[in-house]
């Protein structure tokens, strides 16, 4: 938002230079061109004017040089016609003289102009009599000496003494079109200069202009790089850097011959952080744990994040011999709690590595080869696996297993063990878990582990649940019917509280077994409950309505308060065997128990203990006041048709046949 505002402020301030700019060159252009028009203006008055004035004095000149030639003629003539027509021109020569004169006298003068045309009429009032008087005496007297004695003496000086100024005056008006000329140079020079002064200042703004825009624009467009390049929660590299990366690397091994790792890391519980404690708390864990694998690796190193809770490293020079050094010091990093206020948060993370050149040659190829690597370490419970070709097949073998195991569910393929559980206060089975194995044609038992998250997958968990349940009720029915008094815990998975069908498919099961609701238990682990909240209260709140009871299996392993529990239809909670298991030699764990059997009572809830392997846990979580428990110590998962033999010769089985239930 912030970023929006600012780049809107810089937008009008280029908008508001772009302005100025225009502004000023319209400005400008309309000044200089005033400039030019008014000189241009100038120019043509004077000029205009000058040429007439010019003209007026070049007649004036003119006229008296013809007085004067007429002068001269006049003695010579002897013919009176001849001497009048002389006569004539001379007069008219007059004439012409005076009208230039008077002419130029009326046109706007300058100073100078005025003086000197003052000085000729002077002049001209001074000789004029002279003139008049030797004309006369050239029409009437014959002495030619005399007259032309006169014409020389007293005519000709004064006649040149005005022709003398006349062309004073003409040198002047030429002087002076020079001068108008170069004052026009001058102003178009002024305009000029002031054009040019301006138009640079004009281009200069424009240069400042262009040059605040193409920063911006250079800065936009390296911000727009820099998000395009970096994860924004993080700020490490995202999958784009990452594939530059890997291309950049794969090109300088294979000049150097060297190798390097591709390490995929998938955190395993962050969903259940995310879902339990809110995305703040997620998106902070992610930021701390892409700080910590940043401090993990080498400077050289890259760590990316793909999206999700998903890393990859990138490890330069990577020797394989070294890879279980280095892979136990990534996952290291990771061991440390997290904290969020007075929460500790614990996680774990999963390993895949792919070699480069030694498994792949290209980026996606490594990046698909450390998925695969990683999801085998999962699998396999391992926290890191490195990338071998077999693990391709057992990938592909996922996918014919999903096909297998919606046939091995109609082809009764799938079997379930039973684990007994024991009950503290009276040393007696009081109830059992179902465990379902799958009897694979060629591969033989697999574990629930093996095949459940493929059900999840696959979307067959519904129906695989529903085999479950029936056949743990018919198995219920028949102990029931041969006089044991026990209960029967089936487990749900995370999936199967998100069908809202689920109660009425349970309903009809349990009518059609005829096993009274009671004695039917539904383990779901904390995380199912904490992951679809709403949509696994309705469901829980119905089947508790209907009188199953309902366990929080593997209690501890969640973020979930005991407070938050308590408002959900639950009756007893599981201890996960992690805690029990560990319980003697980890006083947190010991504590984490004990607290948790308490807590669980004040709530009025029932607490049972899986994972009890020792007669010193079995004796601890007497003394704790547990409920019941289960685990190797008392029962192994026991197939069906060895439970009843367990059941008889046990020495945990101590069961009450007396009385018969009767459905
Ligand atoms: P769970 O419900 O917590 O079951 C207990 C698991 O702990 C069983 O593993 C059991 O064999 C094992 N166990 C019991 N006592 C001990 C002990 O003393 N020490 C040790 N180390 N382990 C012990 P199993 O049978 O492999 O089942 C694994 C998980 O698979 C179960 O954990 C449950 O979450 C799931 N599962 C099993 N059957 C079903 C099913 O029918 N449906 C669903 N949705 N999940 C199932
Ligand atoms: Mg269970
Ligand atoms: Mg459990």
């Amino acid at each position: 938002m912030n970023q929006r505002t600012h780049s809107l402020g810089m937008g009008a301030w280029i908008g508001v230079g772009f302005i100025v700019v225009l502004a000023l060159m319209v400005a400008l252009g309309a000044t200089g061109l005033r400039y030019v028009a008014e000189a241009n203006q100038r120019l043509k008055d004077i000029a205009q004017g000058n040429n007439v004035k010019t003209e007026l004095a070049t007649v004036m000149h003119s006229a008296l040089r013809e007085r004067a030639l007429a002068m001269h003629a006049l003695p010579i003539l002897a013919d009176p016609f001849e001497k009048d027509a002389e006569v004539l021109r001379f007069n008219s020569q007059g004439t012409i003289y005076m009208g230039a004169r008077e002419r130029l006298e009326s046109m706007p003068l300058s100073r100078e102009e005025r003086r000197i045309l003052a000085h000729i009429l002077e002049l001209t009032r001074e000789a004029q009599p002279e003139v008049q008087a030797v004309v006369e005496m050239a029409i009437f007297n014959d002495d030619q000496q005399e007259i032309f004695e006169r014409i020389r003496s007293v005519a000709m000086p004064r006649q040149r003494a005005i022709t003398e100024q006349v062309g004073v005056l003409l040198q002047l008006q030429r002087e002076q079109t020079a001068a108008a000329m170069r004052n026009a140079e001058a102003s178009y020079a002024r305009v000029r200069n002031l054009m040019l002064g301006l138009g640079t200042l004009a281009l200069m703004m424009g240069m400042a202009i262009a040059w605040i825009v193409s920063r911006r624009v250079t800065r936009q467009a390296e911000q727009l790089a820099t998000q395009a390049m970096y994860d924004p929660l993080t700020g490490l590299a995202n999958r784009a850097l990452l594939h530059n990366q890997l291309e950049r690397e794969i090109e300088v091994s294979k000049r150097t011959h060297t190798s390097f790792g591709v390490a995929l890391l998938d955190l395993d519980r962050f969903k259940e952080v995310n879902d339990t404690l809110g995305h703040y708390v997620g998106d902070e864990l992610l930021r701390e744990a892409g700080q910590r694998l940043k401090e993990a690796v080498r400077a050289v190193d890259t760590v990316a994040r793909l999206g999700g809770d998903e890393y990859v490293l990138l490890i330069h020079d990577l020797n394989p011999k070294n890879l279980p050094v280095i892979a136990k010091k990534i996952l290291a990093c990771l061991d440390k709690p997290f904290h969020w206020k007075n929460q500790s948060i614990d996680i774990s993370a999963s390993l895949g590595v792919s070699l480069y050149p030694a498994q792949c040659s290209d980026a996606n190829g490594l990046l698909r080869c450390a998925d695969i690597a990683m999801y085998a370490a999962k699998r396999a419970g391992k926290d890191y696996a490195l990338y071998t070709p077999e693990l391709d097949h057992s990938n592909c073998s996922d996918l014919s297993l999903k096909s297998e195991l919606r046939e091995a569910i109609q082809s009764n393929q799938l079997s379930l063990h039973y684990q007994p559980q024991i009950e503290h206060r009276g040393k007696r089975v009081v109830g059992l878990e179902a465990l379902v194995r799958w009897n694979h044609p060629q591969r033989g038992f697999l574990k629930p582990d093996q095949f459940i998250p493929l059900a999840e997958e696959a979307g067959l968990i519904g129906p695989l649940t529903l085999w479950v349940l029936e056949a743990a009720l018919s198995q219920l029915l028949s102990l029931q019917q041969k006089g044991y008094d026990l209960s029967m815990a089936v487990n749900l998975s995370a999936r199967d509280l998100q069908d809202m069908e689920l109660p009425d498919r349970v309903l009809n099961l349990l009518a059609g077994s005829g096993v009274a609701p009671q004695r039917l238990t539904l383990e779901i682990t904390e995380s199912a409950v904490m992951a679809n909240t709403s949509d696994a209260l309705a469901v829980l709140t119905e089947l508790d309505r209907m009188g199953i009871k309902i366990a929080i299996d593997d209690f501890g392993t969640g973020y979930s308060s005991l407070a938050y529990l308590k408002r959900l239809p639950v009756d007893k909670l599981k201890i996960d065997k992690s805690f029990v298991m560990d319980m003697e030699n980890n006083d947190n764990d010991a504590v984490i128990v004990r607290s948790t059997i308490e807590l669980a009572h004040n709530l009025g809830l029932k607490v049972i203990a899986e994972g009890v392997e020792t007669r010193a846990a079995w004796d601890t979580l007497t003394i704790l006041g547990c409920d019941s428990s289960q685990g190797y110590l008392m029962g192994k998962p026991i197939p069906a048709d060895k439970l009843e033999i367990w059941l008889r010769e046990s020495a945990w089985s101590r069961v009450s046949t007396t009385a018969l239930y009767a459905p």
